[in-house]
């Protein structure tokens, strides 16, 4: 234990295609400023300081690649993935033993979390709260559309994007899990909520602040975007300079 709460496992899914960045390799190896996505979300779970051990899901085939890239982060815990990302989850989720207290589900197409938004989401899951994630408001408006034509205009207020970490306590989300009618969820909050309406577990799921440096990326578009917030970053920790020597 790291930060002296209850043990805090992430399970870093990173077993998808990656099709929508039309890359030849697996989103996850899809190099950012020199490294790949999967090396920047490991160092962004590393600095947040509340996660004391890591499980990354590969997609089947790449294992070799991904034990490199694991090594270099002190990561030992390596499983394939499934046919869906909640397969994915539930392969990671089998890898971790019976002493962690919260399972923290994170993307590794999330290469820019800020480690301040992986520690709120890890504290908010305590009490009656099971599962927590961060999460920014939606600003536009929402349309419904088929065909190009909107069908609906749909209520914002309140309606929120979800993120990743997505942190449920150990027990519920192995409860989730093993009921397994969540297939069709696509998110794990989505898993836990699921099993409450059911019956099989019980308590709150909420959202913290999220941060838009959480973005998955999807389309190349993304990519460019995440290079400019990483120089960003970067300009904004390097001490000042002192003008003309
Ligand atoms: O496809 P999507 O962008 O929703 O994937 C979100 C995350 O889930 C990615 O990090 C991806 O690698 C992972 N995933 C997975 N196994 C799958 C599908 C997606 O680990 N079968």
């Amino acid at each position: 234990m790291i930060h002296g709460q209850a043990t805090a496992v992430a399970v870093v899914v990173a077993a998808g295609a990656g099709e929508r960045l039309g890359a030849a390799v697996p989103k996850a190896l899809i190099p950012l400023a020199g490294r790949p996505l999967l090396s920047h979300a490991l160092d962004r779970l590393e600095r947040s300081g509340v996660i004391d051990q890591v499980v990354v899901v590969h997609p089947p085939g790449y294992e070799g690649r991904f034990a490199d890239i694991c090594r270099t982060h002190g990561v030992g815990t390596l499983v394939p993935g499934g046919v869906t990302r909640t397969d994915s989850v539930r392969a990671g989720v089998e890898a971790i033993g019976p002493e962690a207290a919260r399972i923290a589900v994170h993307d590794a197409a999330r290469a820019l979390t800020p480690g301040d938004v992986v520690a709120r989401a890890v504290a908010a899951v305590e009490g009656d709260v099971v599962a927590a994630a961060p999460g920014l408001p939606i600003p536009d408006t929402l349309k419904r559309v088929s065909g190009g034509e909107v069908t609906a205009t749909l209520d914002r207020s309140g309606v929120w994007a979800v993120h990743t970490p997505q942190v449920v306590r150990a027990d519920a989300l192995r409860a989730s899990l093993a009921w397994g009618r969540g297939e069709a969820a696509t998110d794990d909050l989505g898993l836990v909520e699921q099993a409450i309406a059911a019956g099989k577990v019980s308590g709150r799921v909420v959202l913290v602040d999220g941060d838009v440096r959480d973005l998955k990326i999807t389309y190349p578009r993304d990519l460019a975007l995440a290079e400019r917030m990483l120089a960003a970053e970067d300009r904004a920790a390097a001490p000042a300079s002192g003008g003309a020597t």
